[in-house]
Parts: C-alpha cells; structure tokens; sequence
C-alpha cells in the first residue's frame, strides 16, 4: 500500500500568487495539503486559489504585507484558524532590485532586507511555536544562491539573502529535539516574473535584447537554462513529506549545478 506522505497536513505559503510561491502551492495541493495563500495583491492570489480548489483541496487567501510584523502575525494566526493548524511554513515572499553599491540608496537597503530577512524572522517566531508543541513540524524558506555566493549590484539583496540562511541555521539548531525541521531551498535564475524584470532591467541598461538578456542569465548555469518554478517547488514538497525528518539546517541549491557548495 502507499505511504501518504502528507495526510491531513496544512500549509501556509507566502508570496504564493505567482512564480515559485504559485508552483509550491500548487505541487503541495497536489500532494494532497491544504494551503493558505499569502500576498499582497488579492486578484493573483484568488486566481491560485481557485486552481487549488479544482485540485480537490481546501485553499485559502490571506492579503498580507511581510515587511509588517503585526501583519504577518495576523497571516499566521489566520492561516491557523482556517486551516484547523498549521504543519508546514514557506517562506516564499521576496523581491530583488539592483543597485551599485557605491551610492547605495539607504531605502533600498531597508527594503530589501525587511522584504527577504525580517519578513522570515516575523513568520517564522509567528509560525514556530505551535509547531513545537504539537513536535511536528516543517519551516521552508527560499533562499537564493545569492544567499552563498556575491554579485555586483546586489548589495542589498545578497546580505538579506545570506542572513536569512543563518537565521533558518540557527533557528535549526535551537529546534532540531522539537519534531521541527528548518531549511532554505537556494534557486539560480528562475523562470518567474522576477527574473522577467531582470530581464527587462538588463534590456533599459545595456539596450541588449530581450532573448540575448534572457540567454545571458541562463547561461550562469552549467545546464544553460533557467530552473523552472516547478523544480524548485518539488524540492520544498520534499522537504516537506513525512519522510524528511532526518534533513534540517541545510540549504539546498537547485540552480543547475552553478555554485557546488
Ligand atoms: P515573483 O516576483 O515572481 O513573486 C514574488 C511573490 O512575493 C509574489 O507573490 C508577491 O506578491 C510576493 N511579495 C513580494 N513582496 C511582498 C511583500 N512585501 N509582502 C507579501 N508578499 C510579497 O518572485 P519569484 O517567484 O521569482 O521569487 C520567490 C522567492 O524566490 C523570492 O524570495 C526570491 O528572492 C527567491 N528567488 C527567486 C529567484 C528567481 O530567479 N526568480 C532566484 C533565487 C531566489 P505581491 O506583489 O502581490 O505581494
């Protein structure tokens, strides 16, 4: 018989209402979890939500700002309270823009790092302690190999990026007895609205293509591609299924072999 690797679990996903938090969402209801979904704008979202519920699970939207504390213990106690509990956080909300650091606009800085570390700080304390009381549970945040690695124009997002790996590390350790597991998922350049405004960005800048430009970030991976949103998806339902107890701490990079380490 089959081993159902997600009964009754539930999900919270944030930045669910396009790119990876859309696929995530999508490839959990399709393992079979019920999932709430969170954004800011409310169209997207109820768009994801009714794809969900044609999959024959329970999905709910939540408006939520992550840069907001209050909001985004608002997001979680909701997501609870519709849910009937809460098993599995992923932390998906983010946003990258450049700029060279010398000159560096202080409010981008705030911005990016309240957007990509302090919102994953909020939603995880928010998230965590009923996880441990019930010593179930999984924490999921999508990192970036710009958490590992640096590139030029990138301050800002590379530091949010490399202190959210060490906040899902030491949060970790501090659950690793709890039934709690905590890890990053570290994607190259993914196929997803991000990377069409980088896309777009790099076409203002330089007055190159748009297939040029494209082909030019797909070929930082050995594979010379982009990662799907779907890719990255299954890795967090990986990390996510019953199975997975045994893995936490770790960032796992699914950028087609750029960075090994
Ligand atoms: P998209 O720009 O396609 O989607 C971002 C999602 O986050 C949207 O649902 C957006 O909804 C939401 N979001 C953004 N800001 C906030 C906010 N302040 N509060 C709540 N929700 C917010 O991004 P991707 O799918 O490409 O990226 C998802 C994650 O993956 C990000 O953390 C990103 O850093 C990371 N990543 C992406 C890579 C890529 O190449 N695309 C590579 C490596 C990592 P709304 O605007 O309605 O709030």
């Amino acid at each position: 018989m089959a081993v159902d690797l997600f009964a009754g679990k539930r999900a919270l996903v944030t930045g669910a209402s396009r790119g990876i938090g859309r696929s995530t969402a999508l490839a959990l209801a399709e393992a079979g979890v019920d999932v709430a979904l969170a954004a800011r704008g409310a169209d997207e979202l109820r768009q994801v939500a009714t794809e969900i519920a044609a999959l024959g699970r329970k999905a709910f939207t939540i408006q939520c700002d992550v840069t907001d504390g209050a909001q985004v213990q608002q997001m979680v106690d909701s997501a609870r309270e519709q849910l009937g509990g809460l098993d599995i956080l992923v932390n998906n909300a983010g946003s990258a823009q450049s700029a060279k650091f010398l000159g560096h606009p202080d409010e981008l800085w705030q911005r990016m790092l309240a957007t990509n570390l302090t919102s994953v700080y909020y939603a995880t304390k928010a998230a965590a302690p009923a996880m441990v009381a019930q010593q179930w549970g999984r924490i999921i945040t999508i990192a970036s190999v710009a958490g590992k690695v640096g590139s030029r124009y990138t301050a800002a997002y590379t530091a949010s990026k490399h202190g959210v790996l060490g906040l899902m590390k030491a949060v970790a350790l501090e659950l690793a007895t709890s039934g709690v597991t905590v890890n990053s998922v570290c994607p190259g350049y993914v196929d997803t609205p991000m990377t069409d405004a980088a896309v777009a960005n790099i076409v203002a800048r330089t007055g190159m293509s748009e297939a040029d430009a494209r082909a030019n970030l797909a070929s930082s991976s050995p594979q010379r591609r982009l990662v799907t949103p779907e890719e990255v998806a299954r890795v967090v339902v990986c990390l996510a299924a019953e199975g997975s107890g045994g893995i936490t701490g770790q960032a796992i990079n699914v950028d087609g072999g750029s960075f090994m380490g």
